[in-house]
């Protein structure tokens, strides 16, 4: 891309001067205006102590801002979309109005400054611009401080430097640039600029008063038939504060800001006054960022405006003319100004020609110039006809300077030697400004990454702070969470323990449930199965007893027979008495052996009795148990009989409370009728009063009368509503009777509770002892036996010893008989004697049976005891458990007793709580709490006080204190 100046003309920079009122406390220290705007056509001219200013145009104090801006800035939107360069900045002291001048109050159509209106201008132009442009804008926003550049649009870039283009034009490197398409755009930067720019610093007034802050609009536009292409820069700035050091006391840093600012502005204004003084050989626009920012608007292409600001007051006198000074100077600077076009190859081209034209001219003037110089110089004189005709050649030079390169080269200088010099200082200068150039890049690349890495510092505590934070809340957050999660597994455990003591309690209670009917079934069946088998072994016993005393019989006849035959055989015997009295021996021993088998005899009788007297205490056991439930029976009936007591009891206290009630309601109404008499016989005292005093007054009777009548209404009234307030309480008496009934009943049904189970633990108890009574008798049944067995084994013994003895002798006596005589009475003897033995015989054998029996049974029933005795304790233990059973049960009958007890004196006392609280206000005489409460009624005897039923609670406990108090 390459940019020329076709058309170029010099224009000088344009001053324009504006004035702000006096401010506030110019005014309050007693400051004068000290400005004269002498009156004249151009409002050119001021004169401030005598000394007289010109200017492009003065700006009174009442100059409005768009006064301003259409005098002195308006020209350049043109200018700027016609493709030049151009540049307003304001100048100076601190307060004086510049960042008004340029800025105002964005947004505020009356106070807004020049670039706002300046920006939308340069849209409105372009709207109204023919469509085939094509425009690209751009902006930058940067500030100058301490001779550093920031941009305000990137605040990581802090030092920015300053490079040149290759046209020579200085441009601030790496300055942020924003492409904007409208005012609001614009704006938006402008406010973030400036936010950014009040970030970085604590006291924005200060800053702003020691800094420069410059807005720069970059218009591109391309013109899309011909492809030409224009583009225009636009400075707007507002300069630091123009103020000298001095008058605002600076120290140490300030001072040394103070010293930065005002080397910039001092080495503007030596740009300014070398520029002044025409001498271009050197402006020292290289002495600071803004000199060499502004250098094409001061010394080169652009349309440049100063406003310089001003302040009236007699206090600023000094700066404003200095103010004014720099102004004047500023005037007399020239520009030369062209547009920035980029050519197409045709245009080029058409240039070329044209040149090239000019260069053959050119040449041909050269070559007359130099035949004339030759004749000069030959000595001859060239006649004034004859003479090459300069100002041809003039008319064609400032163009050939303009094609030149920019900055302008000076004139060629005659003298050969200073032009190397100077050529070779250029040169020098050149370097250096490079490498000046190359190291403020360098120091800027550094400043950027030591910006960048502090940012990217900042951002990462902040990051590891947020983090911290983030880490720390999770912390909580689960230790929180945790700890609810350790409340909800606890009250999960908790939850569960309780279902599963709730399981285990059901479990329980079904299983007792089942046990117990089981073990009731069991029982019941043990019972049978007991009963059925007592009374198999009563059978048994009743058997054996048959059979003893069958033996008994037996044996006694046995004996009886057998004295009988021994009488018969002693009656045989004694037929020689020899014989018998040689028997005597025998005789006694049989005699003996008898009375030991009386002795067994008898023996056997004392223990047949000793069973008897066993089965006497048993049936006395049985009797005593039988005894036992009749007290417990009796006992119930007691107590039954205790609770109907207790219910006529409650009747008749309720009679009576309702006997109670009737009389009081009678003695009420009594009351009520007596107060009624009462106050008719004083009206009818009254009455004859009034009539013994003035019989003939009617009138009065009326009134009285009346009053009567009227006070008898009252009464009527008031009954009224007694009686209906006695008729509420009787329903609510009998609803709480009600209630109470309903009460007793319940109590009634938990005392059948009790009972029942009371019952059912006497029945347990009396069976229990029933089994025990039964294992008893078996037991002594068992010992009766064996007590049985032995003495029959034992007679069994004797009997057989007996016969034994018997036996020899028979045989004794037989052979001695039959040694001692022979003969028919031998035959006959023996065979009766023969007979007997078979009987005896036959009757042993039949013993023998009989014994054998018994054994067996016996047998039989050892077999069958342990089997019982298993069984009973089983039994036992199922009747211990059922007795623990039980005794839980009745606890806890006891406690639901208690509690309901409990519950019933506490509904009880509650109910009397109540009816008293409910007979409150009708006996009540309250005292007034409250001047003017409105809810007193009077009447009657006593004031009586019903709290209406929406007023406040407060009252009425302050009533019911009062009442409790009394
Ligand atoms: P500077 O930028 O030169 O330090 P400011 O532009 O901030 O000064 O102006 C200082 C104060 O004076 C501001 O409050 C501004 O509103 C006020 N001011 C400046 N010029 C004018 C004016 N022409 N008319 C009214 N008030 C003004
Ligand atoms: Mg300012």
């Amino acid at each position: 891309m390459a940019a020329d100046r076709e058309i170029a003309a010099e224009d000088s920079i344009r001053v324009v001067c504006r004035f702000r009122p006096l401010n506030d406390s110019e005014e309050k220290a007693g400051s004068k205006f000290i400005v004269k705007f002498p009156s004249g056509p151009d409002d050119n001219c001021i004169s401030i102590g005598g000394k007289v200013y010109l200017f492009d145009k003065v700006f009174k104090p009442n100059a409005t801002q768009e006064k301003v801006y259409n005098e002195a800035a308006k020209s350049i939107v043109s200018d700027v979309l016609a493709g030049y360069n151009g540049t307003i900045f304001a100048y100076g002291q601190t307060s004086s109005g510049k960042t008004h001048t340029m800025e105002g109050v964005i947004g505020d159509p009356g106070k807004q400054g020049i670039i706002p209106r300046i920006v939308n201008d340069i849209f409105n132009h372009i709207y109204a611009m023919e469509e085939n442009l094509e425009f690209h804008i751009k902006v930058s926003y940067f500030e100058i401080y301490m001779d550093k550049i920031r941009d305000l649009l990137d605040v990581s870039k802090v030092n920015l430097s300053v490079h040149e283009d290759k046209n020579r034009v200085p441009f601030v490197k790496g300055a942020t640039e924003r492409f904007v398409s409208s005012p609001e755009e614009v704006f938006e930067v402008i406010e973030e600029g400036k936010s950014n720019r009040h970030i970085a610093v604590t006291n924005m007034n200060e800053h702003s008063s020691r800094s420069h802050s410059v807005f720069l609009i970059n218009v591109k536009q391309e013109n899309l038939e011909n492809q030409k292409k224009l583009s225009g820069k636009l400075y707007l700035v507002d300069l630091a504060g123009s103020e000298k050091v001095s008058k605002t006391g600076a120290e140490g840093t300030v001072l040394d800001e103070a010293k930065n600012i005002n080397k910039s502005l001092s080495a503007l204004g030596n740009v300014i006054s070398a520029l002044a003084d025409g001498n271009k050989s050197h402006i020292p626009y290289s002495d600071s960022k803004l000199t060499r920012i502004l250098q094409e608007s001061l010394g080169g292409n652009a349309r440049t405006t100063i406003v310089t600001c001003c302040s009236p007051a007699s206090f600023n006198e000094s700066e404003t003319k200095s103010t004014l000074d720099f102004g004047k100077r500023a005037k007399t600077v020239k520009n030369v100004v062209c547009v920035n076009e980029e050519l197409t190859a045709e245009e080029w081209k058409r240039r070329y020609e044209r040149e090239k034209e000019k260069v053959a001219r050119l040449k041909g003037k050269v070559e007359k110039l130099e035949a004339e110089l030759s004749r000069w110089r030959s000595g001859e004189t060239v006649r004034p006809e004859e003479q090459v005709n300069l100002q041809e050649i003039d008319a064609v030079t400032p163009v050939t300077s303009f094609i030149e390169e920019k900055p302008p080269v000076p004139p060629v200088p005659v003298a050969v030697s200073s032009a190397v010099e100077d050529a070779a200082m250029q040169g020098k200068l050149e370097t250096l400004y490079q490498q000046l150039d190359d190291k403020d890049e360098e120091i800027n690349q550094q400043s950027q990454l030591v910006e960048k890495l502090k940012e990217q510092m900042m951002e990462q505590e902040e990051l590891i702070a947020c983090t911290r934070r983030d880490y720390e809340a999770l912390q909580g957050d689960m230790n929180r969470i945790q700890q609810e999660n350790e409340a909800a597994k606890e009250e999960v455990k908790e939850v569960l323990q309780a279902l599963e003591e709730l399981a285990v309690n059901y479990d329980q209670k079904s299983q007792e449930v089942d046990s117990k009917s089981r073990e009731c079934d069991q029982l019941s069946e043990e019972l049978q199965t007991k009963q059925s088998a007592l009374t198999s072994a009563t059978a048994e016993l009743q058997q054996l007893r048959d059979l003893s005393a069958h033996q008994r019989k037996r044996i006694a006849e046995l004996l009886t027979n057998l004295l009988r035959d021994l009488a018969e055989i002693g009656a045989a015997v004694g037929g020689s008495e020899l014989d018998f009295k040689l028997n005597v021996d025998t005789v006694g021993k049989l005699e003996e052996e008898f009375t030991v088998a009386r002795l067994h005899i008898s023996k056997m009788k004392s223990e047949v009795k000793n069973i008897v007297q066993r089965c006497h205490s048993l049936e006395s056991a049985n009797i005593d148990a039988n005894q036992k439930i009749e007290e417990y029976e009796r006992s119930l009936g007691e107590c039954r009989l205790l609770i109907s007591q207790h219910e006529a009891r409650c009747a008749s206290l309720a009679e009576s409370m309702r006997e109670a009630e009737n009389k009081k309601r009678q003695l009420e109404e009594a009351a009520d009728a007596l107060r009624e008499e009462c106050a008719r016989l004083q009206a009818a005292e009254r009455v004859q009063l009034a009539a013994a005093e003035q019989r003939a007054d009617s009138q009065v009777r009326g009134a009285l009368e009346a009053q009567l009548e009227q006070l008898r209404a009252a009464h009527a009234t008031q009954l009224a509503a007694l009686r209906d307030e006695l008729a509420a309480l009787q329903r609510q008496h009998q609803e709480l009777k009600d209630t109470y009934q309903e009460l007793t009943l319940a109590r009634q049904q938990l005392q059948d509770d009790y009972e029942k189970l009371k019952r059912e633990e006497a029945d347990k108890s009396a069976k229990l002892k029933e089994l025990i009574q039964s294992v008893e008798r078996r037991e002594q049944a068992r010992a009766d036996l064996k007590g049985l067995e032995d003495t029959v084994a034992k007679e069994l013994q004797t009997l057989h010893n007996l016969r034994k003895l018997f036996v020899q002798d028979l045989q004794a006596r037989i052979k001695k008989s039959t040694n001692s005589e022979e003969g028919a009475e031998e035959e006959g003897g023996s065979l009766a004697q023969k007979q007997k033995i078979s009987f005896l015989e036959n009757n042993l054998e039949q013993l023998t049976k009989v014994h054998k029996q018994l054994v067996r049974d016996n047998a039989d029933l050892r077999c069958e005891l342990p089997k019982l005795e298993k069984r009973l304790r089983a039994t036992m233990e199922r009747v211990k458990a059922l007795e623990t059973a039980l005794k839980e049960a009745k606890e806890g009958a006891m406690r639901d007793r208690k509690r309901y007890q409990f519950e019933v004196d506490r509904i009880k006392e509650a109910v009397r709580a109540k009816n008293l609280a409910r007979r409150g206000p009708q006996a009540q005489i309250a005292k007034p709490i409250r001047a003017g409460g409105g809810h007193m009624v009077g009447g009657g005897a006593g004031g009586v006080v019903r709290p209406a039923p929406a007023q406040d609670i407060k009252r009425k406990s302050i009533i019911v204190g009062a009442r409790d108090e009394s």
